[in-house]
């Protein structure tokens, strides 16, 4: 199968890496923020000079943000299965320093196997039927509602920020996106 995944709070925790520098850097009580579950549009929305800090923080967030627990192990897996793993990120050129290279350089570092990485992609439907995606993996509902609506099957990571959405298969754990695949294969 062409396995399609996001990168951002799908493989890697970034959430709760860029937490605690909003909370730094606006002078905000970080247990407070974390009670609050605040979305990224709520932080866009209410953070004063939000596009500024997204600029001089996001490259280096992006550089040292911690991988989700199992990812790595279940992707060599995946891939030795004989998988195809493509990267579909919406980072871009405003909110990152070359988002390509930065997460290129990220995924070589962090023993990611992958066969394609795509970024800029503000409209991942048309990027998975352009791949001839299979199987879309990503944590954002919008994404895999529209992915789903072009008849490709999507699983919904599951974050605490993200509210369900009975539509959307949801999966807790790298482990779990495994079995799921195991199923759908056989
Ligand atoms: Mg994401």
């Amino acid at each position: 199968m062409n396995i399609g995944i996001d990168i951002d709070d799908t493989i890697t925790c970034t959430y709760e890496t860029l937490l605690p520098m909003i909370a730094f850097t606006y002078g905000m009580n970080l247990n407070k923020l974390l009670e609050q579950k605040p979305t990224y549009r709520m932080l866009r929305s209410t953070l004063p000079n939000y596009d500024n800090f997204v600029v001089n923080h996001f490259s280096s967030m992006a550089k040292i943000v911690p991988l989700k627990s199992g990812v790595r192990e279940v992707l060599k897996r995946l891939k030795d299965e004989g998988h195809k793993i493509i990267f579909i990120t919406s980072r871009n050129s405003l909110e990152y320093n070359d988002p390509y290279k930065l997460s290129y350089n990220y995924l070589k570092l962090n023993n990611i196997p992958f066969d394609k990485l795509i970024v800029n992609a503000k409209d991942k439907a048309k990027e998975c039927v352009l791949e001839g995606i299979d199987l879309f993996i990503d944590d954002n509902t919008k994404h895999c509602i529209a992915v789903q609506k072009n008849g490709i099957p999507t699983l919904q990571f599951s974050n605490s920020f993200v509210r369900e959405n009975s539509k959307l298969n949801r999966v807790n754990s790298w482990d779990e996106v495994y079995q799921k695949v195991q199923e759908m294969y056989i």
